[in-house]
């Protein structure tokens, strides 16, 4: 019971929620451990059972494990990147047609690789990090990760720790990955992982980081299409990693804006002068 008593707010006994989710830890570990394969990553298996809700199945834990691992997972998908390397023929393009609320919706069921990718699998801004392998020329087929193009074995592992020696066929991304992209898509979602990372400082000013802190790419984004796009793209990757983000106090983040905002300006402006060329300088 005195465990139970520590769950309980200070001074109130201890909640009905307890007794609750002590049955239904108990059921979950019992599903969990009846569907565990002999080999398991140790570390998903410890977190897992760790967790004040128990995930019940070992594709819940892998998932749940990313979840709370959002820079390993991010640090993982890009090594897995590199590994893979850039496609032969490969460049960063954006697409050009139509929104993505207008495009044809995949059939219901049918894998994020369908229904999430634009058309032929371009991106519409450059604020989405470059896919190659979900571009339809690229593409891998399944059993190999639409984000990073190394093979996918059971539960969305990326390694074959069963030794199948083969994909799993119906796998279309790394569990570990698509928690990298959608922490690479939103990274202000994770400010509290990147504050910790800080130790809770301004990456800008060092001074304690407020509540109202605000998450940011140290290279703009719109810089790394204008200046850098023609880089490796696993080495492109890196700009929407942990390494070119960082969490500032919002009256610096709002100065830095305002600077970014007069430069791009001012880029426009030369371009529209009659000669000059800067074809990224519009883009927007
Ligand atoms: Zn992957």
């Amino acid at each position: 019971m005195a465990a139970a008593a520590e769950d309980g707010p200070a001074g109130k006994a201890p909640s009905a929620a307890v007794p609750w989710r002590e049955a239904r830890n108990a059921a979950a570990r019992a599903r969990l451990e009846k569907s565990l394969p002999a080999v398991f990553p140790l570390p998903v298996l410890r977190h897992a059972l760790s967790r004040p809700l128990v995930p019940p199945t070992p594709r819940l834990a892998v998932e749940s494990y990313w979840r709370h691992h959002i820079l390993r997972a991010d640090r993982l998908a890009r090594a897995l990147a590199a590994a893979s390397g850039q496609p032969e023929g490969w460049t960063w393009r954006l697409g050009m047609g139509s929104p993505p609320d207008t495009r044809r919706r995949g059939k219901a069921g049918e894998d994020l690789s369908e229904t999430a990718l634009a058309e032929k699998g371009l991106a519409f801004s450059f604020r989405m990090p470059p896919a190659p392998f979900r571009e339809a020329p690229y593409a891998l087929g399944k059993g190999h990760c639409c984000i990073c193009g190394q093979p996918v074995y059971r539960f969305g592992w990326h390694r074959d720790l069963w030794g199948t020696g083969a994909p799993n066929r119906n796998a279309a991304w790394h569990a570990a990955c698509v928690t990298a992209w959608k922490f690479w898509i939103a990274p202000a979602d994770h400010v509290k992982e990147l504050k910790r990372r800080q130790g809770h400082r301004c990456a800008q000013s060092g001074k304690r980081l407020l509540r109202t802190a605000e998450v940011d790419h140290r290279v703009p984004l719109y810089r790394i299409w204008r200046e850098e796009r023609a880089r490796p793209w696993p080495e492109l990757l890196g700009y929407w990693g942990v390494g070119n983000l960082q969490v500032v106090n919002r009256a610096i983040h709002a100065d830095k804006c305002a600077a970014e905002a007069g430069e791009r300006a001012s880029v426009r402006r030369r371009a529209a002068e009659p000669g000059a060329g800067d074809p990224a300088a519009g883009t927007e």
